[in-house]
């Protein structure tokens, strides 16, 4: 199969003028570890991965209910060990659940077996969860193994959302669908703090600065009319108090300038359908 990417325009269903994804990475502490270390990680960094499954993913969770919007969570396996009732919480709300590793480990170069084994073991603990086995992916700290794309397509995942290379959805090679991000429309570019690494990181950037960023991006692509535009969230740092407000009005602004506000599955399988049929015309 032929790589197509959308520079020949992708329409959105019922005149939408961009699909919008708002993507929740719930990776709790082990977010931390991937950034220091396992190694150096004390009381405060764990409790600061911890208010993602508290007080963060509640917020997260009541703005959603409120706005009546869908979302995609990716989780890595072990946070279904550690926190079962706060993943519950968010198959309770019909959001899809995607695939995120199982420890989070971004090594580049884990060996494929290795990778296999995350993936049968958190497909199993994401199917008891919510019924279903995930059709998406997302690498941890954005990070894809070579052989990544060839195995998730044959363990049957129809996207991955991870690469950074456009903004339009695109096919991969064998047929995956790409949904890119963008590291401007991450919260951790924003809001991640830290004293603990080689040299302090400290981005609290004020939530209305944040929002223009957004804002202008999403205005900008919404007007080239074939993009997407992935928020790629994590509930600890966009669940503190100032900072949901503000993504609750962003994602009002969004909902009232005709955005397609969709989960990844949904925007994948139009996208895909999509392609499939224009390639068939061609032909
Ligand atoms: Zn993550």
């Amino acid at each position: 199969m032929i790589s197509i990417k959308n520079g020949d325009g992708i329409r959105w269903p019922e005149g939408k003028r961009i699909a919008v994804m708002l993507t929740f990475d719930f990776d709790a502490e082990l977010l931390r570890h991937s950034v220091i270390g396992k190694k150096n990680i004390g009381f405060a960094d764990r409790s600061r991965g911890q208010y993602g499954t508290a007080d963060g993913l509640e917020r997260c969770v009541s703005m959603l209910e409120r706005l009546r919007v869908p979302a995609t969570f990716f989780i890595p396996g072990q946070i279904f060990e550690m926190y079962p009732e706060a993943v519950r919480k968010i198959a309770a709300l019909g959001c899809e659940i995607g695939y995120h590793g199982y420890d989070h480990d971004h090594t580049v170069g884990i060996p494929e077996a290795q990778e296999m084994e995350n993936l049968e073991k958190s497909e199993k603990l994401i199917q008891a969860c919510c019924g279903k086995k995930p059709v998406g992916a997302r690498g941890p700290l954005d990070v894809l193994q070579e052989y990544s794309a060839e195995l998730l397509k044959k363990r049957g995942y129809l996207y991955d959302s991870t690469l950074k290379d456009c903004d339009w959805p695109y096919l991969l090679p064998n047929g995956l669908v790409e949904l890119p991000t963008d590291v401007a429309c991450d919260d951790f570019s924003y809001f991640y703090f830290s004293y603990a690494d080689e040299a302090t990181i400290n981005c609290s950037y004020l939530p209305d600065e944040v929002r223009i960023f957004w804002q202008d991006a999403y205005d900008e692509l919404a007007a080239e009319g074939d993009k997407v535009f992935v928020l790629k969230l994590h509930p600890q740092l966009i669940g503190r108090v100032s900072r949901i407000r503000m993504l609750e009005q962003f994602i009002l602004y969004m909902q009232q300038s005709g955005a397609w506000i969709a989960s990844c599955h949904d925007v994948a399988a139009y996208v895909k359908a999509f392609y499939e049929g224009k390639e068939g015309e061609a032909k």
